[in-house]
């Protein structure tokens, strides 16, 4: 009889992250996210790093779940240089509450527009916390970035939130052009999952 699927919940609403997660971790894994738990609570993101609001993400969620359930939480933006690093831990809000995608993306862009090309540079970075079901101990803390510069507007409707702005280092393509093949290759998710990824075998099998 085939192996039953490992079981993870990613503690996300957005569901652009969550099929990134199955991409990346294939067919192997069976990955579910927080839609399928509507009744949970939304925790404040109060902490001024990556790593303290994926760790508020997952502790909040994994508490409330069941034992033996490992919960990832992921939270991740957009690092721009001329912006001294704006507009990281605010990327998904960063045009306002109530904020989508392309707000976000018009604001970075207005902000960099006197920016000449060769300072054009950013990052993405992702931090992965990873808690026990129940308990809502957390396991253990990943991070990975990729490096690249913004465009001048947006191109190509891949992908998610600044995605259509961003060229990854030794491309000349955004993340919304390329194939998402490319971006699961060099992401900064990817990167960070290929650690963590590591650690999820151990505690699954442990
Ligand atoms: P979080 O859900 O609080 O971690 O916010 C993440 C925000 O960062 C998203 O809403 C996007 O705006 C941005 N972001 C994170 N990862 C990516 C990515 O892979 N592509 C494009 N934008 C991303």
């Amino acid at each position: 009889m085939p192996e039953a699927p490992k079981r993870i919940v990613i503690a996300t609403h957005n569901t652009h992250k969550t099929g990134e997660f199955r991409a990346l971790l294939g067919p192997d894994w069976l990955v579910e996210d927080l839609t399928a738990w509507p009744e949970l609570p939304v925790p404040v993101e109060d902490g001024d790093t990556f790593e303290a609001n994926a760790a508020i993400k997952a502790r909040s969620a994994a508490e409330r779940l069941a034992e033996g359930v490992l919960v990832v939480a992921d939270d991740s933006g957009l690092e721009v240089d001329a912006l001294e690093g704006r507009p990281g831990i605010y990327s998904a809000r960063y045009a306002g509450p109530g904020a989508d995608d392309a707000g976000n993306r018009d604001r970075v862009l207005a902000e960099m527009a006197e920016v000449p090309d060769g300072v054009r540079t950013a990052r993405f970075r992702c931090v992965l916390v990873t808690a026990r079901g129940g308990s809502g101990e957390l396991a253990g803390t990943c991070a990975g970035a990729v490096e690249g510069r913004l465009t001048r507007q947006a191109a190509g409707s891949g992908g998610f939130g600044y995605d259509p702005i961003f060229v990854p280092e030794g491309h000349e393509r955004t993340f919304g052009e390329l194939p998402p093949e490319v971006k699961h290759s060099l992401s900064h998710r990817a990167r960070a999952l290929a650690v963590l990824r590591r650690q999820l075998e151990a505690m699954a099998h442990g």
